[in-house]
């Protein structure tokens, strides 16, 4: 875990994010080390990757079995054209009947060459988590580079490296070395821009397969809490679900398949190019019940409650069940090395995904299911959001989750512990020390070591 520093944050976020573990509640319930200690576990997780892998199997179109021998035999092909040849670990995970689990080998003791590569942030967390360098995420690159050359890969942390630059010292961290695939000249030219596969990693700082191309319609990344909000939403054929903020569609389609195609899946995204990785997912998985339109849910409530509409605006009470995935500050993610977001961005979503909760209640049908979720761990896109929603709306009440594989919500927005029990945080912070995780089973660390995420589950009565 010593190889990385801890993120990097502006003083004035990593003093509100102390603020908020270390809120009054929590001061009282843990003492103050306690919640100190979590603080920092946190800050440290949040620039490694996770130590698994989480696939999400097809489970519509073949058993997880199948799908677990056939990956595995696919991996193995890819292990064979590299450098390292060991065996892969896959494995189903208990709970939850389309998961399966891989683990991933690091931080590894990688010695750094003279040649340098550098890439954008989230080029260089991608590769963290087990890709390869595209062409287009390369920001520097030696001067006389040429295919075969072996070179070391740095993440610009801030990007501030110029586009064509020979080199680059400022905030950067060593993801591993990889071949260059292209000459300098390739990558930098301006008339075509360059595709593909820029830096094939061979000795990465983080050891995971590459699922570049495996298995497209059977296997899918996705992390582990996201596969979990789809199990909670709880979907049935032949119902009509609402995915408010549904790009790139990695839940849209998981709800599609656990609805076995049957029904419709209406999804939302108002970022127009978004809405195309949509549809090529559902493609990419089979999946045709799903109609995906460009459009700003904050409005997706038709003023004309008569009119039956197939696209947005629609009247009100118009699904069975809602996904809220809101657009957040994303401070969950993982890795994330440094954030150059000050405070003002990170507070800025509260109100959006207020206006957004505002037009999923009016479009859930009575008895139906709402499941609020984001990628973050403040308490004002989270727990404080359950307390305001419960007080908004006297028709929402709080509904326990299967499966409930995270901690529970989060001290310090004044909800009763059983209002607390019935949410689920993914806390990473909440990791063991090395000895109990070294002995608890594979599945039980994979549940903990994941991003940070937040899931709330309601009925509207
Ligand atoms: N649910 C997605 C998945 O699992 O693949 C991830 C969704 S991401 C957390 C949030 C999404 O909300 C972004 O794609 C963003 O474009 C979209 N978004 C933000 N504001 C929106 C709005 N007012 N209406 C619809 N979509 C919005």
């Amino acid at each position: 875990m010593s190889v990385f520093p801890r993120i990097s944050l502006k003083p004035e976020v990593t003093d509100f994010l102390r603020s908020v573990f270390l809120n009054k509640e929590v001061l009282a319930a843990v003492g103050h080390q306690e919640a100190e200690c979590r603080f920092h576990k946190l800050l440290s997780c949040l620039s490694h990757p996770p130590s698994y892998t989480c696939v999400r199997a097809s489970t519509h179109l073949a058993p997880l079995e199948e799908i677990r021998l056939k990956l595995g035999e696919e991996l193995k092909k890819q292990q064979m054209c590299s450098s390292s040849v060991e065996d892969v670990q896959i494995l189903p995970h208990p709970r939850i009947p389309d998961v399966l689990l891989l683990p991933v080998d690091g931080p590894r003791a990688v010695k750094q060459l003279s040649s340098e590569v550098v890439v954008g942030a989230q080029c260089g967390n991608a590769v963290l988590r087990g890709a390869h360098v595209f062409a287009p995420g390369i920001v520097a690159s030696p001067k006389y580079m040429k295919e075969g050359d072996l070179v070391s890969v740095f993440s610009d942390l801030e990007g501030k490296c110029t586009r064509g630059a020979i080199s680059f010292q400022g905030k950067r961290a060593f993801v591993g070395n990889g071949v260059a695939e292209m000459n300098r000249s390739r990558i930098f030219r301006t008339d075509e821009p360059a595709k593909g596969i820029g830096v094939r990693m061979v000795e990465p700082l983080y050891h995971s397969p590459s699922f570049d191309g495996v298995l497209p319609g059977l296997a899918f990344l996705q992390n582990l809490p996201s596969v979990v909000v789809g199990h909670v939403l709880g979907p049935r054929p032949g119902e009509r679900i609402l995915d408010m903020c549904a790009a790139p569609g990695g839940k849209t389609c998981h709800i599609a398949a656990l609805m076995g195609d049957q029904g419709e899946v209406v999804a939302l995204d108002r970022i127009r190019n978004k809405i195309d990785k949509i549809c090529q997912n559902a493609q990419m998985l089979h999946l045709r019940s799903i109609k995906a339109h460009c459009f700003n849910s904050t409005q997706a409530v038709s003023s004309d409650p008569s009119q039956e509409a197939e696209g947005p605006p629609f009247p009100p009470e118009s699904f069975d069940r809602v996904l809220l995935d809101a657009p957040c500050s994303g401070l969950g993610q993982r890795p994330n090395m440094a954030s150059t977001w000050g405070l003002k961005e990170i507070c800025s979503y509260q109100p959006l995904q207020r206006k957004l909760f505002h037009a999923a209640v009016q479009l859930l049908k009575k008895g139906g299911v709402l499941v609020y979720s984001t990628c973050t761990v403040t308490l004002a896109e989270n727990e404080e959001q359950v307390a305001w929603a419960l007080n908004t709306f006297p028709c929402l009440t709080l509904q326990p989750q299967e499966p409930h594989v995270g901690a529970e919500g989060m001290l310090g927005a004044g909800l009763t512990a059983e209002q607390l029990s019935l949410l689920q945080r993914f806390s990473p912070e909440l990791i063991w020390d090395q000895a109990e995780t070294a002995a608890a089973p594979l599945h039980c660390r994979a549940d903990r070591d994941t991003i940070g995420f937040f899931i709330a589950k309601f009925l509207k009565n």
